[in-house]
C-alpha cells in the first residue's frame, strides 16, 4: 500500500491558476511515475470539464453524492472515479456540489467529510491533489482538513493584499483546531508576464508581509496562449504542447514538489 500525500491547491481568489496548476502538477507527477488522484471540489467543475468531461452536470456519480452519502443512493467511491488518458484518476464535481456545501454546514463531523470520504482509496495513490473552490467556505475547509499540505497559486499581476491574510488565517485556524500537521507546501507564482518585473514585486510583498517562513517555489508559471487550447482539448499542457514555456515550468514545479517530499522523508529518518 502506498502512503498518499494529500495536497490542497487553494486560494479563495478566482482566476489565479488553481485548476490549471492542479491538472498540470497532477499529470506532471503521473509523468514521473506517480499514481495520482485529483479531487474536484469546485462546484464550477472546471477541472472535470478541462480534463475532457465537458458536461459535468450529466455525471451521475460525483463528489457531490459521495459527500452527502445519502443511503438511498448506492454511489461508491470506486464507481465515481474517472480515468483520464494521461494516467491520472479524477473524482469529478458538478453543480450539485454547491447544494452539498449547504448540507455540510449541518452535518456531523462536517469539517472532515472529504477526509473520511477518500480514506478508503487514498492510499492507492502516491499523491491526491484537491482543487479548491474560490471561497473559504465548507468545501475549502473540508479540503484543508483532508490535506497534508497546501499549495497557494498567486497570480503575479496584482499584489495579493488582504485575501492572502484571510487565507493564511484560515489555514492557521484549521491547523490549530483540527489538523495540527497541516503545512504550507509553498506559493507558486502563476500568470507571470515576462515583460514586467511584477513577479519580483509580488515576492517582495509576500516576504515583507508574511515573513520568510512561507516557501516560494523557484518555478514560476508564465502566461501562455496554449493553456486555453489544451483545456479545450481535455489535455494537459504536456500532451498538448510539450516543451512550451508553460509545460517546462509545470514540469519544474513538479520536480520541486517531488524533491520537497524526499527532503521531508529524510528529515523524519
Ligand atoms: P482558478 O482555478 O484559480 O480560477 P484557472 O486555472 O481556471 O484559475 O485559470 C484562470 C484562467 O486563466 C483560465 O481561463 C485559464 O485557462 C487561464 N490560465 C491559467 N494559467 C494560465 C497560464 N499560465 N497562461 C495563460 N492562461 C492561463
Ligand atoms: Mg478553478
Amino acid at each position: 500500500m502506498k502512503q498518499a500525500k494529500v495536497i490542497a491547491v487553494c486560494n479563495q481568489k478566482g482566476g489565479v491558476g488553481k485548476t490549471t496548476t492542479t491538472i498540470n502538477l497532477g499529470i506532471g507527477l503521473a509523468n514521473q511515475g506517480k499514481k495520482v488522484l485529483i479531487c474536484d471540489m469546485d462546484p464550477q467543475s472546471d477541472t472535470t470539464a478541462s480534463l475532457g468531461w465537458k458536461q459535468p452536470d450529466e455525471l451521475d456519480s460525483t463528489l457531490a453524492n459521495l459527500l452527502i452519502s445519502d443511503t438511498s443512493q448506492a454511489t461508491t467511491i470506486e464507481s465515481a472515479i474517472l480515468h483520464h488518458e494521461e494516467g491520472i484518476d479524477l473524482l469529478p464535481a458538478n453543480i450539485d456540489l454547491s447544494a452539498t456545501e449547504l448540507h455540510l454546514v449541518n452535518a456531523m463531523c462536517r469539517e472532515a467529510i472529504l477526509k473520511n470520504t477518500i480514506a478508503d482509496v487514498k492510499d492507492n495513490y502516491d499523491y491526491v491533489l484537491i482543487d479548491c473552490p474560490p471561497a473559504l467556505g465548507m468545501l475549502t475547509i473540508n479540503s484543508l482538513v483532508a490535506a497534508d499540505s497546501v499549495i497557494i497559486p498567486v497570480q503575479a499581476q496584482y499584489l495579493p493584499a488582504k485575501g492572502m491574510t484571510q487565507l493564511l488565517r484560515t489555514i492557521h485556524d484549521v491547523k490549530r483546531n483540527i489538523k495540527p500537521n497541516l503545512s504550507i507546501e509553498g506559493v507558486v507564482l502563476t500568470l507571470v508576464d515576462g515583460r514586467t518585473n511584477l513577479s519580483r514585486q509580488v515576492i517582495g510583498f509576500l516576504r515583507e508581509n508574511y515573513g520568510t517562513h512561507i516557501h516560494i517555489f523557484n518555478s514560476q508559471i508564465p502566461m501562455g496562449v496554449k493553456v486555453a487550447e489544451s483545456v479545450s482539448q481535455g489535455k494537459s499542457i504536456y500532451a498538448y504542447k510539450a516543451y512550451s514555456p508553460v509545460a517546462i515550468a509545470y514540469e519544474s514545479l513538479t520536480k520541486e514538489v517531488l524533491h520537497g517530499r524526499e527532503r521531508s522523508k529524510e528529515q523524519e529518518r
